[in-house]
């Protein structure tokens, strides 16, 4: 097997010793330092990075303004358990100069910019999978009891709790979990489905009450929707008066070129679950939720809580993350990388017999569906080798995901698709 390093290798070695397998399956560099779109590993090997670690580092590694805001944050608290006690500080210095941080900040401006048109209140989370979790209790709160949910075949809300019932992309997802949710399955409306084949595959006594959707399916293999059928699900699903909640945790925040993803369809969901980006690297999760669904327009006192669900780091680090992400000349940028990098990865693919899809419903999303799992593990891992390397990941059974930073520049696209390129002719 081919190594990136004599480091590299003693670290997986001791690692393989101490650390639990988890979804380490393949080979990757263990990274020593990031620069915005660029890593440097242990051995000394430069990488670009087009996975964005999956969606975590939306504005890049080590953004200026989001380090100032963390810095000046540890000059007021780092530790507070918030969901007992609240904090709130003005920022003298550094990105947020002049700005309150505090938990009622950030969920002012998640109000703000979520396109959830009703009065709407804030659950903050550590994680997507934790958010996702608390968005279903929400849900049984809204309707009483609990309620048959619906989610999409290989949807992917996350692994712990009411989020792993909701998956379904990999079935070893599964493997040490009991699902405690009753799930429909439901195609995903992709072109090919029609809207009497979704209805059809309802059950009776489920009728629509809660819908989870990812508007593109992210781990399931950046599944593209038909807005179009998107668009009719989410009118049955209001005409039926069911819940319609939006996990935006890999979607949002400007990855499609909006700052939702919902914001492609015609009508607004009920709830949107964030995660990922909105900590600008720490963990941070949020439900944003219409609040007249609920008894009395809240939850039971004491039904959701948790340590660290919006501390004080996390918090300083998400109201300046959201200044860069919200910027509209960025989200035009991504749009217009996004047609850029579809065009040139469709003249990779008419060159290359690997590839058989290139596609994305806007900006850096975008789905590379490879001929086999095989040949997709293999230009993924062939990317690694390279000077400088590539850092691609997979989603569903052969597609990779291309997923650069939003602050990718165009010349570090060209680079990274000669990259990608020079691998697939390597596998010829
Ligand atoms: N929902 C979606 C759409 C995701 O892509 C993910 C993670 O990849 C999750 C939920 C789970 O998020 P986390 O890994 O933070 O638990």
């Amino acid at each position: 097997m081919r190594s990136l390093g004599v480091k590299t290798d003693a670290y997986y070695e001791r690692m393989r010793k101490v650390l639990f397998s988890t979804t380490i399956e393949n080979y990757r560099p263990v990274i020593r330092k990031g620069d915005g779109v660029w890593f440097e590993d242990i051995d000394g090997n430069k990488f670009l990075d087009f996975t964005s670690q999956v969606g975590i580092i939306n504005s890049g590694q080590r953004p200026e303004e989001v380090i100032s805001a963390i810095k000046e944050q540890t000059n007021f608290t780092t530790g507070i358990i918030s969901n007992d006690f609240q904090f709130s500080a003005v920022h003298g210095r550094g990105s947020l100069l002049g700005e309150e941080v505090s938990p009622v900040a950030l969920a002012e401006k998640l109000i703000e910019l979520s396109p959830v048109p009703y009065p709407k209140k804030v659950l903050f989370e550590v994680s997507g999978a934790t958010a996702v979790s608390a968005a279903a209790k929400i849900c049984i709160s809204a309707r009483r009891g609990a309620p048959y949910f619906a989610a999409f075949d290989k949807a992917f809300h996350g692994r712990h709790g009411y989020s792993l019932d909701l998956s379904s992309s990999k079935p070893v997802h599964k493997l040490l979990h009991k699902d405690g949710l009753m799930v429909a399955r439901l195609p995903f409306p992709e072109s090919g489905v029609t809207f009497k084949k979704f209805i059809r595959s309802v059950p009776e006594d489920c009728r629509l009450e809660v819908l989870f959707v990812e508007i593109v399916q992210g781990e399931g293999g950046i599944n593209i929707p038909d807005l179009k059928l998107l668009n009719a699900i989410r009118r049955y699903v209001k005409e039926k008066g069911g819940l319609f909640v939006v996990d935006e945790v890999q979607t949002g925040l400007g990855r499609t070129g909006k700052l939702f993803a919902s914001e492609y369809l015609n009508l607004p969901p009920d709830i949107i679950i964030l995660s990922k980006a909105l900590g600008g690297g720490l963990p941070l999760g949020a439900v944003i939720s219409r609040s007249d669904i609920l008894p009395k327009g809240d939850l039971p006192q004491s039904a959701h809580s948790g340590t660290m669900p919006a501390s004080p780091l996390a918090v300083a680090a998400s109201l300046a993350n959201l200044k860069i992400l919200t910027n509209p000349d960025l989200l035009k940028e991504t749009r217009k990388l996004g047609k850029y990098m579809v065009e040139a990865l469709l003249t990779i693919a008419r060159m290359s017999g690997h590839i058989l899809d290139v596609d994305n419903l806007g900006g850096l999303m975008v789905r590379v569906e490879m001929t086999s799992h095989d040949i997709c593990e293999k230009a993924v891992q062939n990317c690694l080798f390279r000077e400088p390397g590539l850092l691609l990941i997979g989603a569903g059974e052969r597609t990779i995901r291309f997923m650069p930073p939003l602050t990718v520049t165009k010349e570090e696209i060209d680079l990274g698709l000669s990259i990608f390129r020079g691998a697939l002719n390597s596998l010829a």
